[in-house]
Parts: C-alpha cells; sequence; structure tokens
C-alpha cells in the first residue's frame, strides 16, 4: 500500500491544482487531497458528520467547546497543566457534583429501608409490596464490575506473565504519582483505558492493540503516564461514587422509560412516571454540568502526566496518533475484508503473520500533511466526538507550548523489544480473531 501513498505525492509540478485558489494540492492516494494554502476540501467529511441531536446535547458541545477553550486559556496563563488557576474553582463543583451522587445512592438506601420496613412492620399485603422497593433497591445498588467482566474473553497478562511489562507500569505509574494496575488485557482497539472493579477498586488496564503496535516507544510512555495520570488527579468522574451515581441514574431512566400507548393503562403509567422521569433527567444533567469542566481538566492534566513521562514531544507526536485513530482503523476493518474475501481460495499462508506489522507500516506511511489536515478538521470542528474531553488540537498545542518536559522514563530498545515479547501470544491470538472472526 506503501505505493499507492508514494504514488500520490508527485513533484509539486504534477499535482493537481486547487480549484479555489489554484495552489498544488497536497495529500492525495489513500488520503484526502487537499490545499494547505486556502484549506479547500480540509473536511469533507463535515457533511455527513451529524449534527448533535436534541436541543440538550447541542447545549452541552456548546459548553464542553467553551469550557475546553476556557481552560486552555487558563493553563497556558499559568505555564502548563499544574499551574494553580487550573485547580481553583474545581473544589465547589466537584463537592456538589459528590454531594449530588450521595444523594442519588441515600434514596437507593431510602426504597431499600422502607422495603424492608413494609416486610417486618406492615399489614395485610403491605410486607408482599414491600418486595418491589427492596428489588428496586437492589437493582440501583452501586456497581463495582468484576475483571471476568471487563476482559469478556479478551486476553489477560498478569504480573507473572509479563513481568517486564508490569515493572515498566509500575514505574510509569510511581513517576506520575499513582500505583500500577492488577492486570492487563489486551484487545483491537485503537485506544487505551485504566478502569477500576470490585469494592476494593483494583485497576485494569486495557490496551488496544490497534494504538499499541502503531506507537514508537517513547508515545507507548506517554500513553502509559496519560491513563495513569487520571488517577494521579482524583479525576471526578472516574471517582467511585460520581462513577456508581451515573450507573444508578441510568438505571432509572431506564426503568421509568415511557412504554408505547397501547392502551389506557399505558397512557396512565406514563403520566404518572413523567414527573419522575423528569427529576432523573435533571439529576443526570446536573450531575454532568458539575462534572464537565471538571473532566475537561482532568484531560489536560493527565497530558501533563504523560508528558512527565514520556517527554513533551512524544506526548504531542501521541496527539497526531490518536487524531489519526480513524484511518487505522479503516485498515483494520479492510484487512478483516481482505482475509474473508481471500478464504477459500488462496490458503497458503497464515494472514494474522505480519497483520500488526501491516498496520505500523501504514501508519509510519501517513504523511505530515494529512496529520495537519487532521490538526486542522479538529479546529474546524472544534469538538471532540466525546464531549468530556477538550479539543485535540488545544490538547496538542498546550503540549508544544510552554518549557518542553525531558521524558523521566526513556524505554531503550532493549527494553521495548522484552515488553513487546510478552505480547507476543496475545497479538497472534487478536490478529487471528480478527481476520477470521
Ligand atoms: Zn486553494
Ligand atoms: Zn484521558
Amino acid at each position: 500500500m506503501t505505493e499507492t501513498i508514494d504514488a500520490g505525492r508527485p513533484a509539486d509540478a504534477d499535482r493537481p491544482a486547487c480549484r479555489d485558489c489554484g495552489a498544488a494540492l497536497v495529500g492525495g492516494g489513500l488520503h484526502v487531497a487537499w490545499c494547505a494554502d486556502c484549506g479547500w476540501n480540509t473536511d469533507p467529511g463535515a457533511d455527513a458528520e451529524e449534527e448533535p441531536r436534541g436541543r440538550i446535547e447541542r447545549v452541552r458541545r456548546r459548553l464542553a467547546r467553551r469550557y475546553g477553550e476556557q481552560l486552555f486559556a487558563d493553563l497556558t496563563a499559568t505555564g502548563g497543566a499544574g499551574g494553580h488557576s487550573a485547580r481553583s474553582g474545581r473544589g465547589r463543583s466537584a463537592r456538589l457534583a459528590g454531594c449530588l451522587a450521595l444523594a442519588v445512592h441515600g434514596l437507593t438506601v431510602a426504597l431499600l429501608a422502607a422495603g424492608l420496613a413494609m416486610v417486618v412492620a406492615g399489614r395485610g399485603l403491605v410486607p408482599l409490596l414491600g418486595a418491589v422497593p427492596i428489588l428496586l433497591a437492589v437493582v440501583l445498588r452501586p456497581r463495582f464490575g468484576s475483571l471476568r467482566k471487563a476482559t469478556a474473553d479478551r486476553p489477560v497478562l498478569r504480573r507473572p506473565d509479563a513481568p517486564e511489562l508490569f515493572g515498566l507500569l509500575d514505574e510509569v505509574a510511581a513517576t506520575v504519582g499513582t500505583t500500577g494496575v492488577e492486570a492487563v488485557v489486551v484487545d483491537t482497539d485503537v485506544n487505551a483505558s485504566v478502569r477500576t472493579y470490585g469494592v476494593r477498586q483494583r485497576r485494569v488496564l486495557t490496551v488496544g492493540l490497534g494504538l499499541w503496535e502503531v506507537l514508537a516507544p517513547q508515545e507507548r510512555i506517554a500513553l502509559l503516564g496519560h491513563e495513569f495520570g487520571h488517577y494521579a488527579h482524583g479525576d471526578t468522574r472516574h471517582g467511585l461514587v460520581v462513577s456508581t451515581a451515573f450507573q444508578s441514574l441510568d438505571t432509572w431512566s431506564y426503568t421509568l422509560a415511557p412504554q408505547e400507548s397501547a392502551s389506557l393503562l399505558d397512557d396512565l403509567m406514563n403520566l404518572a412516571t413523567a414527573l419522575p422521569r423528569a427529576a432523573v433527567d435533571g439529576v443526570a444533567g446536573l450531575l454532568d454540568h458539575l462534572t464537565l469542566r471538571g473532566s475537561q481538566r482532568a484531560e489536560y492534566l493527565a497530558d501533563e502526566a504523560a508528558a512527565r513521562a514520556g517527554g513533551s514531544e512524544a506526548a504531542a507526536t501521541l496527539m497526531d496518533r490518536l487524531l489519526c485513530a480513524g484511518t487505522l482503523d479503516g485498515v483494520l476493518r479492510r484487512e478483516a475484508v481482505a482475509a474473508r474475501t481471500r478464504r477459500g481460495g488462496d490458503r497458503s499462508g497464515d494472514p494474522a503473520e505480519g497483520l500488526w506489522r501491516r498496520l505500523a507500516a501504514q501508519a509510519a506511511a501517513v504523511p505530515a500533511t494529512e496529520y495537519e489536515r487532521l490538526r486542522r478538521v479538529a479546529e474546524l470542528r472544534g469538538h471532540s466526538v466525546d464531549s468530556t474531553h477538550p479539543p485535540t488540537h488545544l490538547r496538542r498545542r498546550l503540549l508544544t507550548a510552554g518549557t518542553p518536559h525531558e521524558p523521566r522514563i526513556v524505554l531503550d530498545p532493549e527494553r521495548a523489544a522484552r515488553v513487546d515479547a510478552e505480547f507476543a501470544a496475545a497479538r497472534r491470538t487478536l490478529a487471528r480473531r480478527l481476520l477470521n472472526g
């Protein structure tokens, strides 16, 4: 595929000219051909990109964009994400969010207590009816998740299987000021995340090979630094009380969702649930509002942790890799389709061998002009896909503004290779699954 990209980038003289300004287009081949001078065709997908549905979501996006920009201004003014004004004001919303979340859980406790009281002290049918609030409380209880649910039959690495990897994880975690993980789940996503499970809130890291395999060693350190950074800075939304309250509210809104009106009884039920439904929506909206700014700040602070661990330069190029996540996703999808159509015909060789190598080669072949285009798209759209993250171009700009961090951890090639070797079995398994699935 590399040839196609080279073929798409002929010398200036042979390049097609911009329709609007006549300058030579850049990109082309596997990538979008666009004009770096006047911006023609920078974002051909803009029309397809759906307007967020509903007024609430539109307001949310607008707020997210404003917070992202305000925080960026604050953080650049104070010289980096560690600055003081970034932290001021965080306290009150976080405290309010905490109180609101506790109130949500308090309602669950009240339901349980009321149910028990009905069972114990009620007469006639009342003890029987007491089962309803008790059942509801059981459904609404805070859930801590389990490792089994988090893994969902994906390969899992434990400390004894992967001493080099876990050693590295401990080191990155300690550098950003937190502790490591209990297990590492491996999947094919162009992503990575850390989440907690169990009452004791143990951590599990999910590494998506779609991203991991295209990263340079220092970018991997930056990625891990970002993920652990979320725990080092006490990110409210990731916190136990608030995250479980969001889940309870989800359950409430599922329980109270209006039924399709098929009979008078449905209509009466819908009428009866209208008020609590509005209350649940209101509380969920408020909790979201109170944590939105905090979660954006947490992303900037996690980026700062990424820069401290892996160096500012690697943290910035990591942003570029994240910008082209869509391209990498496309490569993996095409590989899966190609493997399926090949089946039955050419049976020679195992296509899984080399899948990750091919992905990395494709990522390495993404030209600088495409990164530039994707940065401009992010700027034009002004928001990320998920509004809890600040816009990527601002995250990148913050990383490159101010005094750059030297990496605290340098992953030398030998160590990188030893870590890589511990992923070998998972890489094979997942490549086969992706291509045969
Ligand atoms: Zn032009
Ligand atoms: Zn993050």
